[in-house]
């Protein structure tokens, strides 16, 4: 199905620096699938990489994390899938084998992070089988490959909600409506709670957030937040709290704003080497779950997949605008300039 014998791709030469590179098509190795990626989304990382560089990614790299597309070759052992196939995945597969994959923490397997799958910004794609094996499934026909290439931070949004125990009539607050946050609004909606309530500094991420279902907008001020919510609460704090800055300092509010027995998600990693610190009378004797998940599980990702192919997740009033491959440099830029939420990159044949 390949014609050529060349692809474009985007690496990352360092902060700032993007290079587009005439390289080899890959071909695939016995248990590894080759994909054309159908569309791939811009993620906040994947700005935080290209302003700052990324620890786990060394320059020069291929990245793009976020994406779907076709099976153009196979090789000979694997089974599971054939060309011509439409899929979605995530960069991730878990080894099996470690002492977290043994206890299903497959988010903390050891290989997981110096195995991630990118370079979404090209035309092809190489995924090996830890992925293909059990990260890697059918795209329904219902769903464009825009939408099947939001599995990855669905995925990682539903594995920190498996952590919660939720019921329909708990009031829930999301700090932060950048792409994160507004997926976590419709995945509280669409697991069944309605009382979900967005603190929104900036006012277009706040009409973000009232188009994508969020019950009601808190405007962001420290003192005004934990005043609003106990307002909406008969004075007892939120049911649920996800934080979704990365921020340290909203780290700490976060609890301020759960109620005695309440969960609070600390959904945003923040830099290396920051703190942060509680009130410890508050965290003990108002008995405040805290939970910080991380990225996702097999388990995870096949909820998302549900969900996605229930059309319970409207994921398309998430896209910005749509940019080829050549255009990513304009879609960082706006990103960078905090405009828009996600954009995907479809790459075309050149
Ligand atoms: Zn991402
Ligand atoms: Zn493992």
């Amino acid at each position: 199905m390949v014609t050529r014998d060349t692809m474009q791709a985007v690496f990352l030469l360092g902060p700032g620096e993007l290079a587009f590179r005439e390289i080899p098509i890959p071909r695939p190795q016995a248990d590894e699938i080759v994909l054309k990626i159908g569309a791939t989304l811009t993620c906040g990382t994947d700005l935080k990489a290209f302003r700052r560089g990324h620890p786990k990614w060394p320059p020069p790299t291929r990245f793009g994390h976020e994406y779907a597309g076709t099976v153009v070759a196979r090789g000979a052992r694997v089974a599971t899938v054939r060309e011509g196939d439409e899929v979605m995945l995530v960069p991730t597969g878990p080894c099996g084998e470690c002492y977290y994959c043994q206890r299903q923490q497959e988010n903390l397997c050891t290989t997981l992070m110096e195995t991630y799958v990118l370079g979404g910004y090209a035309e092809y794609l190489t995924v090996p089988a830890r992925v293909t094996r059990t990260n890697l499934l059918p795209k329904p026909p219902t769903l464009s490959f825009i939408e099947a290439a939001f599995l990855e931070p669905l995925s990682c949004v539903i594995f920190a909600l498996q952590q919660t125990t939720l019921r329909p009539d708990d009031t829930a607050v999301v700090i932060g409506a950048g792409g994160f946050g507004l997926l976590h609004i419709v995945a509280l909606r669409a697991l069944g709670v309605e009382r979900v309530y967005a603190v929104a500094r900036n006012p277009q991420r706040a009409r973000a957030a009232h188009d994508v279902g969020a019950y009601g907008i808190i405007p962001y001020a420290a003192e005004d937040a934990r005043q609003a919510v106990l307002d909406l609460t008969d004075g007892r704090g939120a049911d649920i709290v996800v934080e979704c800055t990365a921020q340290p300092r909203v780290w700490e509010e976060s609890l301020r704003l759960a109620r005695p027995g309440g969960q609070v998600i600390l959904f945003g990693g923040c830099p290396a080497g920051t703190t942060a610190s509680f009130d410890t009378y508050r965290l003990h004797y108002d008995q405040i779950r805290v939970l910080s998940p991380f990225h996702l599980t097999p388990k995870a990702v096949r909820h998302a997949y549900d969900l996605l192919g229930a059309g319970k997740i409207p994921v398309a009033r998430f896209i910005s605008g749509i940019y080829t491959l050549a255009q990513l440099p304009l879609a960082l830029d706006l990103l960078q300039r905090g405009e828009g939420i996600k954009y995907a990159v479809i790459p075309g044949e050149q």
